[in-house]
């Protein structure tokens, strides 16, 4: 078993001696704080009856940490070119399965009972910042999978996640993140912590996932519209940004009329509205789009 790796010295003759060349493009920041490493697995509470599936292990260093803890690794990396540098970080770290792939196009399911691992597991990764949000989705949209989710993001994304509503950092993100799951910011971590730094601050974020949905709805793709209307234009009264939004198909009387059904003011902004008003507004605005299809259907038969 190599010695842990995150210590700048330790990374750069590990890097120096495969000869690899950082790729920026994705996103390798790779950790030589020792604290941090150590911090996320705590924040993701390993044990050995626990399965992580790691997105990214890059050369190692949080990996060595997470094998260490937990009983299994399943780690998921894009870039083949790390395959011989994590060859030599890894040897002797018996619990550690690398998949060569892009995260976003595996079949996870499939993923996971290819290696003989039954969900749920617990998700932890240094996230590559460029694809955040379409990894985090795409995971959460199979959350049942996951018992929590244990990540480095960009600070700002960390606190948009985890935003409430009335703020300035409330926004799509938070309903759509906080509808799958309750975020909760455990670590600030500053750019020194990276080699090469990046040029703006991290977080670890813990993500449970446990018991379902925040709420009811109807439909959560319909639900996600609403958001993305009304913070795509948050200036707007949400009235006026429900009408604006073409792929709702309501009126602007349609937009007033579901606001006063929810029971709020109709020259409200989104930003104040929380995720349950949200799903309330969806399942009215759904239900009147959805009588006009209705009637139309009647009248042309
Ligand atoms: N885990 C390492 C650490 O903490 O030092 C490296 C983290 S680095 C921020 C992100 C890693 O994700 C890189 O190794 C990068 O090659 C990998 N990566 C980028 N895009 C990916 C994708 N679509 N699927 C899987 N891995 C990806």
């Amino acid at each position: 078993m190599q010695p842990f790796l995150a210590d700048p010295n330790k990374t750069k003759e590990l890097l120096a001696r495969h000869d690899f060349l950082i790729k920026k493009g994705y996103g390798q920041n790779f950790l030589i704080d020792p604290s941090v490493p150590a911090g996320i697995a705590a924040a993701a509470g390993l044990g050995p009856e626990d399965t992580v599936l790691e997105i990214g292990p890059g050369i190692g260093t949080l990996t060595q940490v997470l094998a260490a803890a937990a009983g299994r690794v399943i780690a998921v990396e894009i870039d083949r070119k790390l395959e011989p540098v994590l060859a030599d970080s890894l040897r002797g770290f018996d619990n550690v399965t690398v998949v060569w792939g892009d995260i976003l196009k595996q079949d996870i399911p499939r993923l996971l009972a290819e290696h003989g691992v039954t969900p749920p597991v617990k998700v932890v990764a240094n996230l590559p910042y460029y694809i955040t949000s379409p990894i985090l989705m795409a995971l959460l949209k199979q959350a049942e999978l996951f018992s929590s989710l244990t990540v480095m993001v960009q600070a700002e994304v960390g606190e948009r996640m985890a935003a409430a509503p009335g703020t300035k950092e409330y926004g799509y993100l938070s309903v759509s993140v906080q509808y799958y799951a309750q975020p909760r910011l455990v670590l600030s971590v500053p750019p020194h912590a990276f080699l090469p730094q990046p040029k703006v601050s991290s977080a670890v974020v813990r993500l449970e996932t446990g018991g379902g949905p925040a709420v009811q709805c109807r439909d959560a793709d319909h639900l996600f519209a609403v958001a993305k209307a009304a913070f795509l234009q948050r200036r707007k009264t949400l009235a006026n940004a429900l009408a604006g939004y073409a792929p709702l198909g309501v009126s602007r009387d349609q937009a007033e009329a579901a606001l006063t059904q929810t029971g709020l003011d109709p020259r409200i902004r989104g930003e104040r509205l929380s995720l349950a008003q949200f799903a309330a507004l969806s399942d009215i605005l759904w239900a009147m789009t959805h009588q006009d299809d209705k009637e139309q259907k009647e009248t042309s038969s």
